[in-house]
């Protein structure tokens, strides 16, 4: 990874358009590839097309364009690469690390008070491993990643708990941060049964094909790092350097989001964009950043500010 070419991403997904949260991670991956005189790409992850807001990809870009942050290449749209999602879904379940399931939400409650297991404190229920040994004659629905240690097929594990599988990592802002997958997640769908791609099958398969080798992104989607990093090493794929930006919280405390009513930044005018590019850096720790009246020169100095406190 140290002499690859650095590149960077920011991945929003059009459910809405930036607000002041997810400008803090436009910023920071933006400031993050030129302080390291790397390339910066822009992915639009619509793979959840019932969730997306039409015409919302369009006016981010406009927005980035105002903010004077601009892609190194075309964007990428996820609703597109369908076919690359489906090879890879393809090779994992060739190697016995993919499996297709019948089972729906209900089937796996009810699997979960036969068994007397605990609702883990997210709400999703860790999946019981029902289909790993096959679907028993009912029609698979989503396809499903088994987080145990050795391929289906080559162990006869089958229905039992997953042993421990410790997946650890490094966040460079967060530190050393470690998950047990089978556990805190379990055998994490790849394919929905609505037939949609699950956002970590996307997102690793794109920063592999993409050659992104950093990952700066909101602190709200650290907990899903141990799933790409696990799955990356399914696939073969390289891991990425990680760094998890400062969440932005609304008044009621809560990450601010478009569903808490997270305001459309107003970037019609460079002054505007200079204030709101301000605000974010408020988030990133960053100090005094410069004087400039304009967006373009305080971008400049931004890089240093960053690099200084950042690289
Ligand atoms: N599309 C995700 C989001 O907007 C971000 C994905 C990522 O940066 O890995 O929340």
């Amino acid at each position: 990874l140290g002499q690859q070419p650095y590149v960077g991403r920011f991945a929003p997904s059009p459910t809405g358009v930036l607000h002041a949260g997810s400008l803090v991670a436009a910023l920071a991956s933006w400031l993050d590839a030129r302080a390291h005189g790397g390339r910066w790409l822009v992915r639009i992850e619509d793979v959840d097309g019932p969730r997306c807001v039409a015409g919302a990809d369009q006016h981010i870009l406009w927005q980035l364009a105002q903010l004077e942050l601009v892609p190194d290449e075309a964007p990428l749209w996820q609703s597109r690469r369908g076919a690359v999602y489906e090879e890879a879904l393809r090779r994992l379940v060739a190697s016995g690390w993919a499996y297709p399931c019948a089972c729906s939400r209900s089937d796996i409650a009810l699997a979960h008070e036969r068994r007397g297991l605990i609702k883990p404190r997210h709400g999703e229920l860790v999946y019981p491993g029902t289909c790993r040994t096959g679907l028993q004659g009912r029609p698979g629905r989503a396809w499903r990643l088994y987080v145990g240690t050795e391929a289906l097929g080559v162990s006869s594990l089958g229905e039992a708990p997953s042993s421990p599988h410790i997946l650890t990592w490094q966040d460079r802002r967060l530190g050393a941060q470690q998950q047990d997958v089978p556990s805190a997640v379990g055998d994490f769908v790849l394919k929905r049964s609505d037939g949609l791609w699950a956002y970590q099958l996307a997102v690793v398969v794109d920063d592999a094909a993409q050659g992104v080798t950093d990952v700066v992104r909101g602190e709200d989607l650290a907990d899903n790092t141990p799933r790409q990093c696990h799955l990356q090493e399914r696939l073969a794929l390289p891991r990425p350097r990680y760094l998890h930006t400062p969440l932005v919280l609304a008044a009621d405390g809560h990450k601010l989001s478009k569903q808490n009513g997270a305001a459309a930044l107003n970037l019609g005018t460079p002054e505007l964009a200079l204030q709101a590019l301000r605000e974010a850096a408020a988030y990133l720790e960053l100090g005094e950043v410069s004087r400039a009246q304009a967006p373009g020169p305080w971008l400049q100095d931004a890089v240093a500010a960053w690099a200084r406190r950042w690289c």
